[in-house]
């Protein structure tokens, strides 16, 4: 079984890992992810950008291993939606994960499926998060420069996008007076 290398050199400055391809999501892949479809619109037409990447390194599968990932997210808004990452819940739904931010400014959102509760937790270059099993979780960039990230987790957990295209968030980040605010996303239009 191949085992990624002991050790890896990385950039932080661009959330670059040496050796390894980063996985690019651009803004024209990520209609589903917006609520206000004229501002999307209004935003493509100006121009396709890259809103995020993650460089991963996941040659290690099996019981006990490891893959690991850096991340950076652009900033920008869609009208008031902040950039983010489109969210995932792990498919093998008891796997947790660790990130650790580098650089930047941000939120993470997790939605606990298990109890209905969420939370909106700060990501700043001092903080490491925790994100439990069986939690949708979203990055958020609510600043001006990238927000680079590190995450961690079981090579068994896995990525499930389809629970969040089908089930999507409940709630949603928005800028309101120059400030990050949570809303219910169904009170968006409110
Ligand atoms: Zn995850």
């Amino acid at each position: 079984m191949p085992l990624p290398p002991s050790e890896l050199r990385y950039l932080s400055s661009d959330a670059s890992i040496e050796g390894v391809v980063s996985n690019e999501r651009w803004l024209s892949g990520l209609r589903d992810s917006f609520v206000d479809q004229a501002a999307f619109d209004a935003a493509l037409s100006a121009g396709d950008v890259m809103v995020y990447r993650v460089a991963s390194v996941e040659s290690a599968n099996g019981e006990g291993q490891l893959h690991y990932g850096l991340g950076l997210l652009m900033p920008g808004k869609i009208g008031k939606e902040y950039f983010h990452t489109r969210g995932h819940i792990h498919a093998f739904r008891p796997a947790a994960e660790v990130y650790i931010c580098l650089q930047g400014q941000g939120l993470m959102l997790l939605e606990h499926e298990s109890d209905g509760s969420y939370e909106v937790v700060e990501m700043t270059p001092d903080r490491v998060i925790y994100v439990p099993g069986y939690t949708t979780h979203q990055t958020i960039n609510t600043g001006t420069e990238p927000l680079t990230y590190w995450g961690v987790l079981s090579s068994q957990a896995g990525h499930d996008y389809e629970f969040v295209k089908v089930n999507g968030f409940r709630h949603l980040i928005v800028e309101e007076n120059g400030k990050p605010v949570v809303i219910n996303r169904e009170d968006f239009w409110k």
